[in-house]
């Protein structure tokens, strides 16, 4: 019997059958948390039948909408900075507004944070520093080094590992995701994109979580069983219990 693992974050794109994709997953005992980062990917994971996340995030350039407190929306997100494509304080600007906002509706509503954060460890850190929110919340698809993993465990965030982890030229990463304590850990896909080795070209699925899972409970000297137990805990007391995710 394979141990039931959640994908804590996944997207659907309009052209994908989010009920299947769902289905599949559950087949091979994987979980799901659908979420959103601008409207098109809020309505679908809104709707994919999953726990869901809603949120806008760095691309949303100049939005900052309202967001609306959904039956099944259990966390805000993803929001947070990035300045892959360019740095200027108006962009920092526009970034820090929109996450303002964001925040204080998770205060609001009392939801945990779902984290991008990309070339933007500084602004990052001082934002969730300010926010100082009483639920926190998980940075997502990791890439940072531990020094920056610490901080922000320090801050109280858990951390989010992705099939980047299991890219030929992520050795730092791996340090990472060696050094994240097993009550902070969690796994994802990030899918459609990112699909991990040896999957890595396909368009990526929430099931393939099960091979980022194995890579990183090697990589950790411990068991799939034990990793998906771990992970499976981590992801209850953050987004708390939900049915789909098992006992
Ligand atoms: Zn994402």
């Amino acid at each position: 019997m394979l141990p039931l693992l959640v994908d804590t974050h996944c997207h659907f794109d309009p052209e994908d059958h989010a009920k299947e994709l769902l289905r599949e997953a559950a087949e091979v005992q994987v979980g799901v948390l659908a979420v959103g980062g601008n409207a098109t990917n809020n309505h679908t994971a809104a709707t994919s039948g999953a726990p869901f996340a809603c949120g806008y995030d760095w691309s949303c350039v100049g939005v900052a909408p309202a967001l609306e407190a959904l039956p099944g929306m259990i966390a805000v997100g993803e929001l947070g900075f990035d300045f892959h494509r360019g740095y200027s304080p108006e962009i920092e600007s526009d970034q820090r507004t929109r996450f303002a906002v964001q925040a204080g509706f998770a205060r609001e509503q009392q939801l945990p944070v779902i984290i991008h954060t990309r070339e933007a460890d500084a602004v990052t850190e001082s934002a969730l520093q300010e926010a100082a929110l009483p639920k926190t919340g998980v940075i997502h698809s990791f890439t940072g080094d531990v020094a920056f993993a610490r901080r922000l465990l320090d801050l109280g965030y858990y951390i989010s590992f992705s099939g980047i982890v299991t890219f030929r030229n992520a050795d730092m990463l791996r340090e990472t995701a060696k050094f994240v304590p097993e009550d902070c850990i969690l796994v994802e896909t990030d899918s459609p994109y990112l699909a991990p080795v040896p999957l890595r070209g396909r368009r990526n699925r929430p099931a393939y979580v099960r091979e980022t899972a194995a890579f990183l409970a090697a990589l950790r000297g411990v068991t799939l069983e034990t990793f998906a137990e771990q992970t499976r805990a981590n992801t209850k007391a953050l987004f708390g219990a939900v049915s789909q995710w098992g006992p």
